[in-house]
């Protein structure tokens, strides 16, 4: 028989927030924090009202690449002025303990940490909050895609055989609980050589798009594999803001009008 369908609750939105859309993965290290950033600024670029939300909890790299860092003070009783990295208001729960602290926290406790991070924060008037979701299909996310009232999902994938598996799975999880797949970005998708310009598919590219077409879902676009991403995300200096007029830039505010 069926999957039992997980039972679509009543989630209160949060209040001057008009959109809230998670970035997924199946896996770490597919580049969703970078996705997520890149993309909040596209979002931002294109004239929306953009903030982040680092539910990432177990390895939060959100204020890394915003460059912002101290903790987020009451604006009134338990309510925090969230912390602000290019235009953008950013909370993340690396704000809340030091940075070597090992999160070994239990689910119920992700759960009320990413509560407080949703409600008890002042985002203001927001058109799009991004969360910036852990990697993984697992309970804690799945609990947490139930507890965030999402108008979407976009998932993050490499072109590889095994990453798109964990991106399918990805996608099946959101379809539970209801909340719309608004496309697949497929990130490292090729290499242009620096030194003789030729193209390179090291991961293998396109099985992001065949992928998406086979499921049914929108193909948002390709990301190239280029140290200036790397190099621009670890500096705390993303290239949709270091290099506006790049044309990683460019794909990035295209990703970001498709969703
Ligand atoms: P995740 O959030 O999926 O764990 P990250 O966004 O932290 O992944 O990316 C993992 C590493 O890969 C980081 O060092 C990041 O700078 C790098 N990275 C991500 N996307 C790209 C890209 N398109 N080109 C080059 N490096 C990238």
């Amino acid at each position: 028989g069926h999957p039992p369908q997980e039972q679509a609750t009543a989630k209160p939105g949060v209040p001057g927030v008009k959109r809230i859309i998670a970035v997924a993965s199946g896996k770490g290290g597919v580049g969703k924090s970078t996705t997520t950033t890149n993309l909040a600024l596209g979002l931002q670029a294109n004239g929306l009202k953009v903030g982040v939300l680092d539910a990432d909890i177990y390895g939060p790299s959100i204020p890394r690449l915003f460059q912002v860092s101290g903790r987020p003070e009451p604006v009134s009783g338990r309510v925090l002025k969230p912390l602000e990295g290019y235009g953008i208001k950013v909370m993340s729960m690396g704000f809340m303990v030091e940075e070597d602290t090992p999160m070994i926290w239990r689910g119920p406790m992700v759960i009320s940490a990413l509560t407080q991070m949703l409600r008890e924060v002042a985002w203001g008037e927001l058109d799009v909050l991004v969360v910036d979701m852990p990697p993984g299909t697992g309970d804690a996310q799945l609990t947490m895609a139930q507890q965030v009232p999402l108008a979407g999902a976009v998932i993050v994938s490499t072109p590889q055989d095994l990453a798109l598996i964990d991106a399918r799975k990805g996608l099946n999880m959101f379809r539970r609980v209801d909340v719309p797949v608004l496309g697949i970005v497929e990130n490292m998708s090729y290499f242009i050589c620096p030194g003789c310009g030729g193209r390179h598919d090291i991961f293998g590219h396109g099985g992001a798009r065949k992928e998406a077409e086979k499921l049914g879902v929108p193909f948002l676009g390709e990301v190239p594999l280029d140290i200036a991403i790397r190099e621009n995300s670890d500096n705390g200096t993303p290239i949709v803001v270091s290099a506006p007029d790049s044309q990683h830039a460019q794909i990035y505010r295209d990703i970001a009008s498709k969703v």
